[in-house]
């Protein structure tokens, strides 16, 4: 089987920062609205500890959705690749709060998908350092390492990577799971 790694926010999932930045704020802000890939730089400078707090007792993967066909396709993808999450969970604004963002999202994993096998969910920062023969991330530099085939998915912080740049890196980019499906099946 070929080893295939998917990343988590953005990909499997989708809107979760946006919509627990709009309720902590109690804005209506768009994922365009962010100037960065970093939603939480909406957040302004002297509501950080308060959004610090805020993000410490809610739980992320409470807010957002799955991704349209994700889990239809995952499950037929599972029975034909070896399939590992692969997720980063170092919460940027406070790092404390890291421990919680992986248990808020092994638990959201195992929770909504429970075909795949826990024991391929991998927490990492650093996804460069896992071997695949495929991958599929929403961040272009998620796709730096080795693979026979690179998807970056579209999302609002990637729009703007044209065609021929992403070409020129070996990289196809999908805008949602059936076109991964017709890719990979
Ligand atoms: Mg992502």
């Amino acid at each position: 089987m070929k080893k295939l790694i998917i990343d988590m926010d953005d990909v499997i999932c989708e809107k979760n920062f946006i919509e627990m930045v709009n309720d902590f704020l109690k804005t209506n802000y768009k994922e365009d609205d962010a100037c960065s890939y970093y939603i939480n730089d909406l957040i302004p400078e002297n509501k950080m500890n308060e959004w610090i707090e805020f993000f410490g007792r809610n739980n992320l993967y409470e807010y957002g959705k799955q991704s349209e066909d994700a889990k239809v396709v995952l499950e037929k993808l599972n029975k034909i690749y070896d399939i590992y999450i692969v997720t980063a969970y170092v919460f940027r604004d406070d790092e404390s709060l890291s421990g919680k963002v992986l248990k808020d999202k092994f638990e959201y994993l195992y929770k909504n998908f429970s075909f795949l096998n826990s024991n391929k969910y991998i927490f990492a920062n650093n996804k460069e350092l896992i071997d695949a023969d495929i991958r599929i991330d929403d961040n272009i530099n998620n796709l730096k390492g080795k693979a026979e085939t690179k998807l970056l998915f579209t999302a609002y912080h990637n729009k703007k990577l044209t065609n021929d740049e992403l070409r020129s890196n070996n990289i196809i980019r999908v805008n949602n799971w059936r076109e991964i499906e017709n890719i990979l099946m």
